[in-house]
């Protein structure tokens, strides 16, 4: 049998990995927004882990992912969790009532989950946001899926192009969300939600089954 990602296991990974790392995400988000980034997901995905544990079971993937959006929308207040939150519903929506997520759903949900956050938040790559990790990744993962690599193996390579992406926030001016505020003094920083949106693009990769 093809591997297959187990949602509960890769909201399990992510609020880990993003639990390790909140001071980092705290710290790009003090230079060039608020500095609660890293507070914020930690709340939001501790909330989903929870959210999961007590109501997931026997739930498709699908409406898993549906349920780890939700509640991101209504456990964080900043930007992220209403645009996490509308990736992860609409991930789910595009998995359906599919019984598991293989590497082409998984490519699916994730470009579901691009499209969604761009419909909310309007940005496009270059305007240093989640979406110019996000893009790369969701692109190669389709690629590497394609090409009939193993499914470990397409996460690997979405996950560096998701850090690349990342790392090509630093020059940039941010045109959307709090960063946008500072204008040029935005420039020469990582941008917090592509520097987190590495961490759960990562994360899938310890979530297969
Ligand atoms: P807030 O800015 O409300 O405090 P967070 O700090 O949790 O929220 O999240 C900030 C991140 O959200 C940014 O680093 C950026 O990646 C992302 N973001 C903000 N606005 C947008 C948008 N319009 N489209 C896509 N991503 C955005
Ligand atoms: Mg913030
Ligand atoms: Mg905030």
């Amino acid at each position: 049998m093809s591997a297959t990602v187990s949602v509960n296991a890769w909201m399990d990974e992510a609020a880990a990995a993003i639990t390790a790392d909140a001071d980092r995400l705290t710290q790009l988000d003090s230079a060039i927004g608020d500095g609660d980034h890293g507070l914020n997901l930690t709340r939001g995905f501790k909330a989903v882990v929870e959210a999961l544990a007590t109501g997931s079971d026997g739930l498709a993937p699908g409406r898993r992912l549906i349920l780890a959006g939700k509640t991101l929308v209504s456990t964080v207040g900043g930007a992220s969790g209403p645009l996490w939150g509308t990736a992860l519903r609409r991930a789910g929506r595009s998995v359906g009532d599919a019984e598991a997520l293989d590497g082409p759903a998984l490519a699916d949900a994730l470009d579901a989950a691009l499209a969604g956050v761009i419909e909310l938040g309007s940005a496009e790559v270059g305007d240093k946001t989640m979406v110019d990790a996000l893009t790369p990744a969701v692109a190669a993962l389709r690629g590497a899926v394609e090409a009939g690599q193993p499914l470990a193996d397409a996460i690997a390579a979405a996950a560096e192009a998701a850090a690349e992406g990342a790392r090509s926030t630093i020059p940039l001016q941010a045109r959307k969300g709090r960063a946008s505020y500072l204008g040029e003094r935005s420039i020469g920083h990582e941008d917090p939600g592509a520097a987190s949106t590495v961490l759960l693009i990562t994360a899938l990769g310890r979530a297969l089954e």
